[in-house]
């Protein structure tokens, strides 16, 4: 009889561990000032990573918690466990590699200058050299100015929002950061343009605490799931639309 008791007991005890797992929320890591793929409207965080999210942590069977922090704080939180994945238009990088596992790519996308509208002595990459050029802490952005542009002032910001406020009042004289945040900035202030030149491509991927395979597996799935059945279509339309009217899908639109 003491027997069945501890056996009962033992399964009461397992079962309810795994039933608060179940319901235990799967945190996401992001910069929300990284428009489309995570910005702020309101009081909410929006955009392409989130909608990812929320399929990503439906099929994970876990209600999802996303917490906005600093860019490059990202990666030091995921290895604390303060979060369990990051999703925040990073570039899957081999020196990220050494301190986070990363899902297969789901975004494409490369570098980009943003100039004052007036400025007309920047014309490509080249141009930077010996200019006061601005970049988002922690990003690939800002690997690539400090190593390749010769003589360049480095102002490293918390986010681009922050830079593009240091380009219109004068303080730096571009910046280099991705192309589809540098549009959606550059559409909200008409005082600032584009410099089209191509001179490094990103791979966005999803990034999880090494080793922890159980949840990058379910990510892969959820990616290659929503390629394949018009869903990753959808939130393209949605949030990178070709006639720049972004729409924000809730999550039960998904
Ligand atoms: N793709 C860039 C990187 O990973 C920038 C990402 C971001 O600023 N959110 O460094």
């Amino acid at each position: 009889m003491k027997k069945i008791f501890a056996v009962l007991s033992t399964l009461i005890v397992l079962s309810c561990f795994s039933c608060a797992k179940k319901n235990d929320v799967v945190k996401m890591g992001t910069n929300a000032a990284f428009p489309p793929f995570e910005w702020i409207e309101g009081s909410e965080v929006v955009g392409f990573d989130i909608a990812v999210s929320h399929l990503i942590a439906r099929d994970y069977g876990r209600p999802l918690k996303v917490v906005d922090m600093n860019f490059d704080g990202l990666i030091a939180a995921l290895q604390s466990g303060s979060i369990d994945f990051i999703a925040a238009g990073m570039t899957a990088t081999d020196e990220r590699r050494k301190y986070v596992d990363f899902s297969e790519p789901y975004y494409s996308s490369r570098q980009t200058i943003i100039a004052r509208a007036d400025t007309n002595d920047i014309s490509s990459i080249a141009d930077l050299k010996g200019r006061v050029v601005g970049v988002q802490a922690g990003t690939t952005g800002e690997g690539y100015v400090n190593e390749e542009i010769d003589g360049a002032t480095v102002k490293s910001f918390r986010t681009v929002i922050d830079a593009a406020l240091a380009l219109k009042n004068g303080a730096i004289d571009s910046i280099v950061i991705d192309e589809l945040p540098a549009k959606e900035i550059v559409k909200r202030n008409a005082e600032l343009k584009i410099i089209d030149d191509d001179f490094l491509t990103d791979e966005y991927a999803i990034a999880v605490r090494k080793g922890n395979s159980d949840l990058l597996d379910s990510i892969n799935k959820t990616i290659k799931t929503i390629k394949e059945n018009g869903v990753y279509q959808k939130l393209s339309d949605a949030y990178m639309p070709l006639d720049g009217n972004v729409k924000i899908l809730s999550a039960d639109e998904l």
